[in-house]
């Protein structure tokens, strides 16, 4: 086993809970209501992993498997210059840019298929002094839940599911890399679904996805964050803020 790796989050609340940061070789999983801002934590983790080791990067690539479209440029440029005036540094934010390569995946077959070619690019930038640190699936849920609709699917859905995250854990391993995943949850019930404030893929997802953050919107800029579970940190919250500057104390 490779030594593992720790992105900071840029909030060190968010990181003190995490023992230091998201670590590599573990998928995480964030989940929460729509507009929670799990997305926000993606778009920055996308720019933090890219940092080098001393400022709580890992001086890797990122790869972004998109299934609702909401990948932004835009928000990218703002995270950049947030972090680069917090730390003193300069970065480019072309530069941070290229480093993302978004896979935009249109059904869940797709969004399974493109897993294989994250691992085919990550084997070509092995040794590119640029490595694939990060792969994002947001949202990892959307397509399964959209395209699996009443009881009788259940259980195809969730043994897709559990096919979709053994390779997301394959390529944790193979790449020394963090794995971040999102899944939306429901405010209210949803007549197709048990319990549909609890995160879909429920159970498999339980046991695969080694750390569970929860993530729900406080005063104003704020956000609270949950561990859920954690093979070996103890529960705890953390206060984060979204603001322009991206995700911060
Ligand atoms: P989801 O959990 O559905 O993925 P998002 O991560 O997209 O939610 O969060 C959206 C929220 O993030 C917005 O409602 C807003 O509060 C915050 N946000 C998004 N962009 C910015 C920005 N440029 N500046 C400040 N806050 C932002
Ligand atoms: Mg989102």
């Amino acid at each position: 086993r490779l030594h593992i790796g720790k992105i900071k989050t840029g909030c060190s609340e968010f990181d003190e809970m995490m023992g230091g940061g998201i670590e590599s070789q573990s998928i995480t999983e964030i989940y929460g209501e729509f507009g929670s801002g799990k997305t926000q934590v993606a778009h920055q983790l996308a720019v933090n992993v890219q940092l080098p080791e001393e400022y709580g990067g890992l001086d890797g690539s990122v790869i972004i498997i998109d299934t609702e479209n909401t990948f932004r440029p835009d928000r990218i440029k703002q995270m950049v210059e947030g972090r680069a005036s917090e730390l003193g540094l300069e970065l480019d934010a072309d530069e941070v840019l290229r480093n993302i390569h978004v896979a935009r995946a249109y059904n869940s077959n797709h969004q399974i298929l493109l897993v294989d070619s994250a691992l085919d690019l990550a084997n070509e930038l092995k040794d590119s002094g640029r490595p694939v640190k990060l792969l994002i699936v947001d949202s990892l849920t959307a397509h399964f839940r959209a395209e699996y609709i009443g009881r009788g699917t259940l259980a195809d859905r969730q043994q897709k599911l559990n096919k979709h995250l053994h390779g997301l854990q394959r390529f944790a391993n193979l790449n020394n890399a963090v794995v971040l995943v999102t899944n939306q949850v429901m405010s209210k019930p949803d007549v197709f679904f048990g319990d549909p404030t609890k995160p879909i893929g429920g159970h498999i997802l339980g046991h695969t996805a080694t750390f569970r953050l929860y993530i729900r919107k406080s005063k104003g800029d704020k956000r609270i964050v949950k561990l859920i579970d954690s093979p070996n940190l103890p529960e705890g919250e953390a206060v984060i803020a979204v603001t322009k500057d991206g995700v911060t104390n």
